[in-house]
């Protein structure tokens, strides 16, 4: 940090590094599609299974990224309010709806 921030090393206090591929739980990094894997796989992936929701970035038009995964959340959270107040919330549109807009 302190090479590429010129003139910061007397601000730093702490620092952490994280080799995020030997984490147990996260096991390296976000997803990244191969060639028509989101046409595919995007219907399945954000259709729930009975009372089971997907969320998370890989569910969303913003995959890899945090807008993603909160988007996400925050679509899973409306379809799951919507079926208790008995609407249906279905999934936005496609991903190539999105990709040539
Ligand atoms: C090194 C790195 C740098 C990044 N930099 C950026 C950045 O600069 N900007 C940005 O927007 N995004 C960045 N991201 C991506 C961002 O962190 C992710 O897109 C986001 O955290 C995904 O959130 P999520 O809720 O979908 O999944 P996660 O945050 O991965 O949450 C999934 C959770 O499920 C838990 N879990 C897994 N398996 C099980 C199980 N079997 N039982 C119970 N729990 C389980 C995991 O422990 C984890 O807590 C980065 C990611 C990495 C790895």
């Amino acid at each position: 940090m302190c090479s590429t921030a010129g003139g910061s090393r007397p601000l730093l206090i702490h620092a952490v590094t994280i080799a995020w591929a030997n984490e147990r739980y996260t096991g390296g990094t976000y997803s990244a599609f191969a060639p028509g894997q989101v046409t595919r796989f995007w219907s399945a992936l954000r259709t729930p299974v009975g009372p089971i929701h997907l969320a998370g970035e890989h569910t969303d038009e913003y995959w890899g990224y945090m807008e993603g995964a909160i988007r996400s959340g925050q679509r899973a959270a409306k379809a799951i309010a919507g079926k208790r107040l008995g609407r249906s919330v279905g999934p936005r549109r496609s991903p190539d709806a999105w990709l040539l807009s």
